[in-house]
C-alpha cells in the first residue's frame, strides 16, 4: 500500500509534552547542555595537527644533521615513528569515550576519523619500518636482508615491535571495508582488540632505540605521560564508570513490548536516572547480563524522552544481539554505558524537520516529543507494517500541535522520489530556514542530505545520525 498521509494540527498548542514511556502525556524534558562539555571538531583537529607539529620538533631538536642518502632515509624513517607512536595514542584517545568529544562532537564521527586515522597511522608504521631497514643498510653499507636480520637479532626490542607491527597490519587489513563486510561485527571487534597489544609491544622500542628518546629524559617522560594519560582514560571511561553506573543506577529490564513485526521495546528502569542528564537523540551502549548476551554491548538509542526512573529503547531484529532482546526477561540486569552522541537538539530557535527511516525513527521519536517549538516529522518506511509508533506519532502531534508525515511505499508506489528536494519543499514550508535532524538507513541518509542541500538547507542546519559506525 503506498500512502502520504500528513497531520497538520494547529501550532497554538506547540509546547506540549507526547507521551513518556509509560504513555502518559507529560511536559517536555529536554536537559540543559553542559556548554562546558562542548568542544569543537576543528578545535579538536587542530590540537590533534599541533600534537604532530611538536612530535616533528622533537626530531628536530634530537637530530644533530642529516647527510647523505641513508640519512635522510633514516630521518624520514624516524619521523614517520614518531608519528605512528603518535597517532596510536590519537586512535585510542578517540575511542576512549571522552564525554567532551563524545557530546561534542559524536560517537559516529569519532568513529570515522578514527577508521580514517587507522589507514594513516598503519601506512605510517608500514613505511617507517621499510624506510628505517632501507636507510639503515645503506648506511651500513650491506644488503635490506641482511640488515634486517642484524635489527631484529641485535637492536634491543625491534623483534617485538615487528610482531607488533604486523598486528596492526592485521587489524588494519581486517577493518578493511570489502573485509570487514564478510566478518562479524563480534569477530572484528575482538580481533580490533589486538591493537592494545600491538601498541604495548611496540613501545620500549622507541626508547631503546629512537634517537629522539635515547639521551632525552625530558622527552621519555613526556611520551610515558601521554602514553599514561590515555591508558588512564580507557580504563575510566570505558570500565570503571560503566561498572560505577551499574551500582549507582542499578539498571534492571522491566518490559519488553512488541512494537510491529520485528521490532520490539525494552523498557530498562533504574534509580536516579535523572544524574545521567541523557538526551533525547542520545543513545548507550548495552550488555545484557544474560548467559549468551553478557560478553557483547550494542549501541542502542533512546526511543522515549529518558524518565527519571525510565529508558526505552527499541530494536529492529537484525542479527543476534537484536533477536535475543525480545527474548529477555523482567529482573535481567543491565550495565549500560552512556549518554553519547551529539545528535541532539540544538539552541538555534529555527524550526525543525526531523527526517526518520525505518527503524531511524527511534532517537527522533524521542526529540519529536520534547523538542520546543513548531516540528514536522516526515517518516518514510517502505511497507505500512513497518511503521512504528504509529499511534504515539500521532498522539504527540495532536498533543504539541505539530505535523507527522509518512511516506509509505517504494518509489515505483509512490511514482518518484518520495525525498525529493521538490518533495520536501512541498512538504515543509520554509524548509530553507529549519534546523534538520535525519536518521536512518546509510542510503536513506546520503539521499535526504543531498535533497536537503538541493532544496537550500545549508549544511551546517543539516544533523545526521548513522547506525553503523
Ligand atoms: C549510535 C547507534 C544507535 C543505534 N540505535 C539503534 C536503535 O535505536 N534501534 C535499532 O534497532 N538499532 C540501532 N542501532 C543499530 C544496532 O546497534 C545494530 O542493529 C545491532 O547492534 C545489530 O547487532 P546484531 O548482533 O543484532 O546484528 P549483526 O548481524 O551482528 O550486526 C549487523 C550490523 O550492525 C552493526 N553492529 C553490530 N553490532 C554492533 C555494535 N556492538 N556496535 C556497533 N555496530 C554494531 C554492524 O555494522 C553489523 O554489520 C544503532 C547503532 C548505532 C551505531
Amino acid at each position: 500500500m503506498t500512502s502520504l498521509t500528513g497531520q497538520p494540527v494547529p501550532a497554538h498548542r506547540a509546547g506540549a509534552g507526547g507521551p513518556t514511556p509509560h504513555g502518559q502525556v507529560g511536559p517536555p524534558s529536554v536537559p540543559e547542555k553542559k556548554d562546558h562539555e562542548r568542544v569543537g571538531a576543528r578545535g579538536v583537529l587542530t590540537l590533534i595537527a599541533l600534537g604532530a607539529a611538536a612530535v616533528i620538533a622533537l626530531w628536530w631538536y634530537s637530530t644533530p644533521g642529516v647527510s647523505g642518502l641513508g640519512g635522510w632515509l633514516t630521518g624520514a624513517g624516524e619521523i614517520l615513528g614518531l608519528l605512528a607512536g603518535y597517532g596510536v595514542v590519537v586512535l585510542v584517545a578517540l575511542m576512549a569515550r571522552l564525554p567532551p568529544l563524545e557530546r561534542g562532537i559524536g560517537t559516529d564521527q569519532l568513529a570515522r576519523w578514527h577508521a580514517m586515522g587507522g589507514r594513516y597511522v598503519v601506512s605510517i608504521v608500514v613505511a617507517h619500518g621499510l624506510l628505517i631497514l632501507w636507510g639503515y643498510a645503506v648506511e651500513a653499507h650491506t644488503t635490506v636482508l641482511s640488515e634486517t636480520a642484524t635489527l631484529l637479532t641485535q637492536y634491543p626490542d625491534v623483534l617485538m615491535a615487528t610482531v607488533a607491527g604486523f598486528l596492526l597490519l592485521g587489524v588494519g587489513i581486517v577493518s578493511m571495508r570489502a573485509v570487514r563486510r564478510r566478518v562479524r561485527y563480534e569477530t572484528w571487534y575482538y580481533l580490533h582488540l589486538y591493537t592494545y597489544l600491538a601498541i604495548a609491544l611496540a613501545f620500549s622500542h622507541q626508547f631503546a632505540v629512537g634517537q629522539s628518546f635515547v639521551n632525552n629524559l625530558a622527552a621519555r617522560f613526556w611520551w610515558s605521560a601521554m602514553y599514561l594519560a590515555v591508558a588512564a582514560a580507557v580504563l575510566w571511561y570505558r570500565v570503571a564508570v560503566p561498572l560505577r553506573a551499574f551500582a549507582r543506577h542499578g539498571y534492571t529490564v522491566i518490559g519488553v513490548k512488541s512494537e510491529g513485526p520485528g521490532v520490539i521495546s525494552v523498557y530498562i528502569g533504574g534509580k536516579h536516572l535523572d544524574e545521567l542528564a541523557a538526551e533525547p537523540g542520545q543513545f548507550f551502549r548495552w550488555r545484557f547480563l544474560t548467559r549468551s548476551l553478557w560478553w557483547s554491548s550494542h549501541p542502542y538509542s533512546l526511543s522515549a524522552a529518558p524518565g527519571t526512573d525510565v529508558l526505552r529503547i527499541t530494536a529492529k531484529d537484525i542479527g543476534d544481539h537484536s533477536q535475543a532482546l525480545s527474548r529477555l526477561r523482567p529482573g535481567t540486569r543491565v550495565i549500560a554505558e552512556g549518554p553519547y552522541g551529539a545528535f541532539t537538539a540544538g539552541r538555534s530557535g529555527r524550526r525543525v524537520l526531523l527526517l526518520a527511516g525505518g527503524v531511524g525513527i527511534t532517537p527522533l521519536r524521542a526529540m519529536f516529543s520534547t523538542l520546543p517549538g513548531p516540528v514536522t516529522l516526515i517518516y518514510r518506511a517502505s511497507r505500512e507494517q513497518d511503521i512504528v509508533f504509529r499511534e504515539e506519532l500521532d498522539a504527540i502531534a495532536t498533543a504539541r500541535g505539530a505535523t507527522v508525515y509518512y511516506l509509505v511505499g517504494s518509489r515505483a508506489e509512490i511514482g518518484g522520489d518520495p525525498l525529493s528536494p521538490k518533495m520536501l519543499r512541498s512538504l515543509v514550508p520554509g524548509l530553507e530556514q529549519q534546523e534538520a535532524y535525519v536518521c536512518g538507513p546509510p542510503g536513506m541518509i546520503s539521499a535526504a542530505v543531498e535533497a536537503l542541500r538541493a532544496a537550500g538547507v545549508p549544511r551546517r542546519q543539516i544533523h545526521f545520525e548513522s547506525f553503523e559506525f
